[in-house]
């Protein structure tokens, strides 16, 4: 399923996140970014150990905000670091620090003269994040940065499975076309 915004394309497909070509793929890591499990375990397996090792210089991340790398051995060039916002522990703040992690990663991109970013389902696996609350968040966010951002072409939601994908399929629908 796709949309355009603009001249710009948003799209939601199932998948795994580390076989994009995408000039970047979008990590949903911890503070630390020195690797964890599900998306950010499998984007370190997949650029290997060379990842981390950049990742040890770039001083962490905080929530909201986002950090460039290398993708070393990823199709993608470069990985996007992000921390989004843990459920229960951000409470009221959530949805703006969700809003924020996708805002940033944008930027960043932007920043760094990338056309096309493929995200996953930023903290709805183990930060606990509701997916009807955070798919509507993840798309109005990346809808307005296009609105703002001509340079950026394409943006690719790469959702892991079929539950994940019907929730975002679901809000697209939904999304105000203002
Ligand atoms: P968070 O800590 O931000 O919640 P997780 O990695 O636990 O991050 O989960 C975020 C989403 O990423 C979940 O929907 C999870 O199923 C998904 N995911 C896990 N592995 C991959 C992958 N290889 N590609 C795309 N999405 C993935």
């Amino acid at each position: 399923m796709q949309i355009k915004v603009n001249n710009a394309t948003l799209e939601l497909v199932q998948g795994d996140i580390t076989q994009q070509g995408t000039d970047a793929i979008v990590n949903a890591a911890n503070p630390t970014l020195l690797g964890g499990g599900g998306v950010d375990g499998a984007i370190h397996r997949g650029a290997g150990p060379d990842l981390l090792a950049e990742c040890r210089t770039l001083g962490g991340c905080e929530t909201g905000d986002a950090k460039i790398s290398n993708g070393y051995n990823l199709k993608a060039k470069h990985v996007i670091h992000t921390v989004g916002p843990v459920y229960r522990r951000d409470g009221k703040q959530a949805p703006e620090l969700l809003a924020s992690a996708y805002r940033r990663s944008l930027e960043v991109a932007s920043e760094n003269g990338l056309k096309s970013v493929a995200f996953p389902s930023i903290s709805t696996g183990a930060y606990g994040y509701p997916l009807t609350e955070a798919a509507p968040i993840a798309l109005k966010t990346v809808a307005d940065f296009f609105k703002a951002h001509p340079d950026i072409e394409l943006v690719r939601f790469v959702l892991f499975d079929g539950k994940t994908l019907a929730a975002y399929e679901e809000a697209l629908k939904r999304l105000p076309s203002d």
